[in-house]
């Protein structure tokens, strides 16, 4: 994988103020703090295009990004949509309401999102929130690729064990879940691989 070029397009909050619906798009959602943005950055070799934040929970809107990139020869572009992360403590009734408004109108409206990341924590395994919302984009029929991030903090010989264990806890084939490392680099052109893979299918 060659990452030719990534960008900002826009942050959104309702329907009227995403981008148009032209490229194939990937969209990202995981728990606060779980290591999305540094999964984004990892995956287009940009150190700052998501801002890493220590404040969980601030993103609340709909930031979509464009990845130009080369695959075997072949160029792609690819859009990205990093959804708010779900999940965080303080969160109240209404902020959670909003969130899966937020969320749902998306994936009813996005008619080219060809695969939703999932991302969990590979040490901590899935959450109860993570579970359900593992659901409710397979309620939604959406193609899942489930990426487990930070797995650079399990010793090498326990990596494989625990993906066969999330892979248990989450219900799903392991082909669907790919091991993440953001700061190790573990995983960047597997995800992309699995990602390009599903393309149109
Ligand atoms: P987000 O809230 O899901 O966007 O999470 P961030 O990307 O802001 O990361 C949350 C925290 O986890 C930060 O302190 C990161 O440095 C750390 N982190 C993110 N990815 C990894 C990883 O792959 N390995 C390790 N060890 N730490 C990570």
């Amino acid at each position: 994988i060659k990452i030719l070029d990534a960008r900002f397009v826009v942050t959104a909050v309702e329907p009227k103020g995403y981008p148009t619906d032209h490229s194939a798009e990937v969209a990202f959602v995981g728990r606060s703090n779980v290591g999305k943005s540094s999964m984004i950055n990892a995956l287009t070799n940009r150190k700052k295009l998501v801002r890493v934040s220590n404040t969980p929970g601030r993103t609340r809107t709909l930031n979509f990004f464009d990845v130009d990139l080369e695959r075997n020869g072949q160029r792609h572009t690819v859009r990205l949509c990093d959804l708010p992360g779900y999940g965080f403590a303080k969160a109240s009734k209404a902020d959670k309401a909003q969130w899966e408004e937020m969320i749902t109108t998306y994936l009813e409206k996005r008619h080219r999102l060809e695969a939703v990341v999932s991302i969990i924590d590979a040490e901590v395994g899935p959450t109860p929130d993570d579970l359900s919302t593992l659901d409710y984009l397979q309620a939604h029929n959406r193609r899942i690729l489930v990426v487990a991030t930070k797995i650079d903090r399990l010793n090498k010989a326990r990596r494989k064990p625990r993906l066969v264990e999330l892979s248990k806890a989450m219900d799903l084939p392991l082909e669907v879940i790919l091991p993440f490392s953001s700061t190790e680099r573990i995983g960047v052109d597997e995800v992309w691989g699995a990602l390009l893979g599903t393309f149109g299918k």
